[in-house]
């Protein structure tokens, strides 16, 4: 079964590991625990094919240490994670794309995601589908916005990743 590692990126708090344990476990718990980090697999299906993904899910992704580094060049795809309630969450994802850029190259055709959680929360928004539509369309990268607690695309964060992934790896 082909094996792919994906990774995800964000700031503290957005709900990274509320959307990984959404995808694997099917699970969403309210309790905050920012210090979690853990490598967590599914199978999953695409065209008939079947896949084993590795979720890396970070913590502390906001410091760009070594171990940060070893991440991005360990990964097949990215997971890039702001909260739909929290502007400066999006800006950090800017950097973490820079990051990966500049770790893989800038011509290595990474496959990466964008996701906006919290979708819920509809009233603390802070972010609007305009900006949003406008930086991804700068970096052309997929977008998609997502709640972990009422699993809301979810599922579609991760196959679009794994599309992404079979895609540029299958001749290697
Ligand atoms: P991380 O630091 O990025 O891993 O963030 P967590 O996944 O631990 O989530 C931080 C907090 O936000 C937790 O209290 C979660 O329950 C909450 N949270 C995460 N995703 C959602 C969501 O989609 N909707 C709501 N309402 N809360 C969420
Ligand atoms: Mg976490």
């Amino acid at each position: 079964v082909p094996r792919f590692n994906a990774v995800v990126l964000g700031a503290g708090g957005v709900g990274k590991s509320a959307l990984t344990v959404r995808f694997v476990k099917n699970s969403f718990t309210e309790s905050y625990n920012p210090t979690i980090e853990e490598t967590y697999r599914r199978d999953i299906f695409l065209d008939g094919e079947r896949f084993t993904m590795e979720i890396l899910d970070t913590a502390g992704a906001e410091q760009f240490t070594a171990l940060n580094e070893g991440y991005i060049k360990a990964g097949h795809g990215f997971v890039l994670v702001f909260s739909l309630t929290y502007e400066s969450s999006l800006r950090e994802i800017d950097d973490i794309r820079q990051q990966i850029a500049r770790i893989k190259g800038p011509d290595a055709n990474v496959p990466i995601v964008v996701v906006g959680t919290k979708l819920d929360l509809v009233h603390e928004r802070e972010v609007t589908r305009d900006k949003i539509r406008q930086l991804v369309n700068e970096w052309s990268l997929p977008f998609y916005e997502t709640s972990a607690k009422q699993n809301w695309h979810v599922t579609d964060v991760f196959q679009d990743l794994l599309m992404q992934m079979r895609d540029r790896y299958k001749n290697e």
